[in-house]
């Protein structure tokens, strides 16, 4: 390995000296530029900075015509400087002029210089400038200066990402860092968030970049390596990974990595050329990051973020950084921005400070959104280029309705979405008010709101908006954010803690609903084609009645002395309620026998999702509780639309004619059997079709917990006998083709009903 020349040495400690004196932005810039200009025996050095409107600003040169300063600029991709920026890449020419990509700038009268060595300004892969020296001679710069420039090029980076340019800019012509960006994704959860962001994984801010013994600083990036592959080995060793494809596959390609020759090579250049190990570290990621961020394979992207994963982890290794002091000054309006993150650890973060979650990747069914939704977050999914684009502390807003995130807003935008979040919040303030007002149609018709949940999380909510009981609680949530299958006695435990915090509210637990789109991965079971079809809920649990019979001992033991309601998900024939029904009976016995308190009473219900109940309607009513329409997978079987899939699964409306008229034959039917009735879907929660199901004679509804303010508003000015006459007659109108759902607009505006 060959060390620095003593030129390059000599730089890297005067730009040491040069970075602790309390100088002027522009007068430490000036002095760089002719520090490196003298180092490196080079007529010219001179900085180019990114502007946000895409243009490279000459901020300093020594060299070229000093009135030019401020004044040249070229756009992304022009001359060679646009060129480097564009491209993240250094050029090293011997003559410039004879490059393709070369552009006179009058303003600067450089024609005269022939050689000319470029490197970009970069942070996190990101081309923050561009720092160039040339010479009047025709001459190729050696390896060991364009190392010594690239490393002058991070201090740079610092200079600029802290911020400390910005006093030297001019107004309406800020930096690109400064740059307001907005992001497409997914909404993946609703509502709208201002704060500041919180990189999930802060990027290690490596202060310490001049190295002053280069032996001592291989030695400290040996050691991080050692302690990092063994880290690896012993997440890989360690039972439960062993047993999972995916994750597995993750830390394999890491340990392949951190046995990368090539890798710890270019990290040890490095250092030979004036580096600390962790700037070492940082300088071979950020150029990898430049090189591979322009990637289209995903493969190979997915390949850039293990690397880049991998890196961050050895920086923490060297810096001894610990998340625990990222969290200090967690700022009281945090919108976390994350490539991807476990449902475990968004609930590590203080719940009162979060105000949305953004992520690179993720699905509407993966754990942490599922999480972040119970907690009422908003969340944007597959922000691509998201953590790259911020950094700690931007101002950003989450817009979880359409799935944008803006970072850095502009001035107006921000204005416009405060007053957005002013209205909702006034509007909730209204609904606050309506907390422990009787839900009371104006007609004097009482209506049973309860809320759903799933998560402990949830459980705040129920006191806090008014619901008076929770009509569905999705007990496979608990499995869904486990690593393993919950024990016995943990789902034991956790029913009871939902019965304690409900307090005396009722609570329907449903038994587990997973197969389908609800992945549990330590309980994989064979690639279905139709997974919606599939082996799932119900079907799944009496095919594994140990599973089943583990959790109804769960729940009666967790209900003893007190009422025990519970429901059966995707029952498709009234058989195999009583084939549970039976399991049921042999837990009451085998509990009884061995003296463990029973529920005081048993409410044994069903869910009623699948058009084939349709037909066995008055053998269901009689054979159950209570009936619990899910309307989400009842709409989704009955008109043949995939309830997950954005293509097909608005097309037909949950207000249409056919769906409304299958809602009121099973009013009927309950109504005629005397059986309690309810219905848990979304339709629940919008005020306009919660109101249809109200006409459709429901007097009992289940739906998120933010949705019983507006439901309530919606009741209290409701004349439900009014409203189920206009509704009948316009279900049996064979003749008619006005839309339903216009029919029912009309009457809420006729009516002054708010929706
Ligand atoms: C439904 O299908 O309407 C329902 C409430 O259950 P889930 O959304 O959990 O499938
Ligand atoms: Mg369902």
């Amino acid at each position: 390995m060959r060390d620095l020349s003593a030129g390059p040495r000599v730089l890297l400690k005067r730009l040491r000296e040069l970075m602790a004196e309390p100088l002027e932005p522009q007068e430490r810039l000036d002095r760089i530029v002719r520090q490196i200009a003298s180092n490196m025996v080079a007529e010219v050095c001179s900085v180019y900075v990114l502007r946000s409107d895409g243009v490279l600003e000459l901020y300093a040169t020594e060299g070229l015509n000093k009135d030019a300063v401020h004044l040249a600029q070229l756009k992304m991709g022009q001359g060679l400087v646009g060129t480097i920026a564009a491209s993240a890449q250094s050029l090293n020419l011997s003559d410039a002029q004879a490059h393709p990509a070369f552009r006179y700038l009058p303003e600067t009268g450089e024609e005269i210089y022939h050689s000319f060595l470029g490197v970009p300004i970069l942070r996190a892969g990101r081309s923050l400038g561009v720092l160039v020296v040339q010479n009047k001679a025709q001459r190729n710069y050696r390896e060991d200066e364009l190392e010594a420039l690239e490393t002058t090029a991070m201090v740079l980076a610092e200079m600029i990402a802290t911020g400390e340019l910005k006093k030297i800019t001019r107004p309406g012509l800020e930096l690109d860092l400064t740059r307001a960006v907005t992001i497409e994704g997914d909404s993946y959860g609703e509502g709208i968030g201002l704060g500041y962001v919180v990189l999930h994984e802060p990027r290690i801010v490596v202060t310490n970049l001049l190295n002053e013994d280069s032996e001592k600083e291989i030695r400290r990036l040996a050691d991080a390596l050692g302690s990092l592959r063994i880290s690896i080995d012993d997440m890989l060793s360690r039972r439960e990974v062993a047993m999972e494809g995916e994750h597995r596959e993750v830390l394999e390609t890491y340990r392949m990595f951190a046995h990368d020759q090539g890798w710890v090579r270019r990290m040890e250049e490095a250092i030979h050329n004036g580096l600390t190990a962790e700037a070492a570290v940082e300088k071979v990621q950020s150029d990898t990051k430049a090189r591979m961020i322009r990637l289209t394979d995903p493969y190979l992207r997915e390949r850039m973020h293990d690397f880049d994963d991998l890196a961050n982890r050895l920086l923490r290794q060297l810096t001894g950084f610990s998340s625990r002091s990222a969290s200090e000054g967690f700022p009281s309006d945090a919108i976390i921005l994350a490539r991807a993150m476990g449902a475990a650890e968004l609930l590590d973060y203080p719940r009162s400070h979060i105000r949305g979650l953004v992520l690179e990747e993720g699905a509407v069914t993966s754990h942490v959104v599922i999480v972040a939704r119970a907690m009422g977050i908003p969340v944007v999914g597959q922000a691509a280029g998201a953590v790259a684009l911020a950094e700690n502390g931007d101002p950003v807003i989450i817009d979880g309705d359409d799935g944008k995130v803006h970072v850095r807003p502009m001035a107006d935008l921000q204005k416009a979405y405060e007053e957005k979040v002013k209205l909702r919040a006034r509007r909730q303030e209204q609904f606050r008010a309506l907390r422990d007002v009787e839900p009371l149609t104006k007609d004097g018709k009482r209506i049973l709101l309860q809320m759903n949940a799933g998560l402990l999380v949830d459980l705040p909510q129920l006191a806090a908006s008014g619901a008076e009981g929770i009509g569905l609680f999705r007990t496979e949530l608990q499995f869904m954010i486990s690593s393993t299958m919950p024990k016995a006695e943990e789902q034991e435990n956790f029913y009871r803690s939902v019965l304690r915090q409900a307090d005396g509210r009722p609570v329907t637990f449903r038994t587990l609903d997973i197969g389908g789109d609800k992945v549990v991965s330590y309980f994989r079971s064979q690639e279905e084609e139709n997974p919606a079809l599939g082996w799932r809920a119900i079907r799944l649990s009496l095919d594994r009645p140990g599973l089943l019979r583990t959790q109804l001992r769960a729940l009666l033991k967790a209900s003893a002395g007190a009422e025990l309601k519970m429901m059966l998900p995707m029952v498709t024939e009234v058989s195999e309620i009583r084939a549970v029904r039976e399991l049921m009976q042999k837990e009451v016995q085998h509990l009884s026998k061995f003296g463990h308190q029973l529920p005081k009473r048993l409410q044994f219900g069903v869910m009623l999702e699948v058009p084939a109940l349709l037909w066995q309607l008055e053998e269901l009513m009689e054979e159950v509780d209570f009936v619990s329409v899910g309307s989400n997978d009842l709409f989704q079987f009955s008109m043949a639309v995939d309830r997950g899939n954005a293509r097909v699964a608005d097309r037909f409306d949950v207000l249409g004619r056919s769906f409304l008229r299958i809602l009121r034959d099973i009013v009927r039917a309950a109504d005629k059997a005397g059986t309690p009735l309810t219905l848990c879907g979304e339709m629940a929660g919008k005020p306009l079709s919660a109101m249809a199901l109200l006409g459709l004679g429901f007097r009992s509804i289940s739906m998120s917990a933010t949705s019983i303010g507006p439901i309530k508003a919606m009741l209290l000015a409701l004349d439900v006998d009014r409203l189920s006459k206009l509704l009948d007659g316009a279900l049996d109108d064979h003749r008619t083709h006005l839309p339903v759902r216009d029919i029912l607009t009309g009457f809420a505006e006729d009516n002054n009903i708010p929706l």
